[in-house]
């Protein structure tokens, strides 16, 4: 069975026999919170635990890394639909220790995706329209400083209003042990 046909017939048999009913809530987080956090795999359920979180306790926007790349792009727009419609009223910013963004390698990227038959023509299109392939491919070589940077771009940021605490912290991977790098009720005050 492929893996969508895998997820299909389970997805049958958790509709057809109610299993959703214990996370009904709604689509306001209980704890007036957004996070963003990392796509690992190791934090989908480990996170939510270590931080004491339920279904519809807060909304959770994930990317690799946990990085605020683009002032307008769509993880600080996500960021602002959550605060002004949804009534979110802090963000979290929770980097993790290793990341597989801290040892990213654009170069080494690069190769692997022509060993899969991107041509160097296309990597030199879309080069030649202004973008820099390397430097977008390339992840952190601190998470904390990382966190710093990314806590920084959304508090900074022209279009967030004053008085929406933004945190920053650092988890375990294993242990889901929080270090606080950026207390955002500090920079309130
Ligand atoms: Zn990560």
């Amino acid at each position: 069975m492929s893996t969508l046909q895998d997820v299909l017939s389970f997805n049958e048999e958790f509709v057809s026999e109610k299993k959703y009913e214990r996370y009904i809530t709604t689509k306001f987080p209980n704890k007036k919170m957004v996070i963003l956090t990392c796509m690992d795999t190791r934090l989908l359920e480990l996170l939510p635990q270590a931080l004491n979180l339920a279904n519809g306790d807060v909304k959770i926007i994930k990317n690799a890394g946990a990085i605020v790349v683009h002032p307008l792009g769509s993880i600080m727009r996500s960021i602002l639909v959550a605060v002004y419609e949804l009534k979110a009223d802090e963000v979290m910013v929770i980097g993790h220790h290793d990341c597989g963004m801290s040892a990213l390698n654009a170069g080494d990227m690069m190769a692997k995706m022509k060993d899969r038959g991107i041509t160097e023509a296309t990597l030199s299109t879309i080069e030649n329209t202004g973008v820099d392939l390397k430097s977008w491919l390339t992840g952190f070589s601190s998470v904390s400083e990382s966190v710093e940077h990314s806590v920084g771009m959304i508090k900074k940021h022209p279009l967030l209003p004053a008085g929406v605490p933004v945190h920053g912290l650092v988890i375990d991977p294993k242990t889901g042990k929080l270090d606080l790098v950026v207390d955002g009720y500090e920079t309130e005050k």
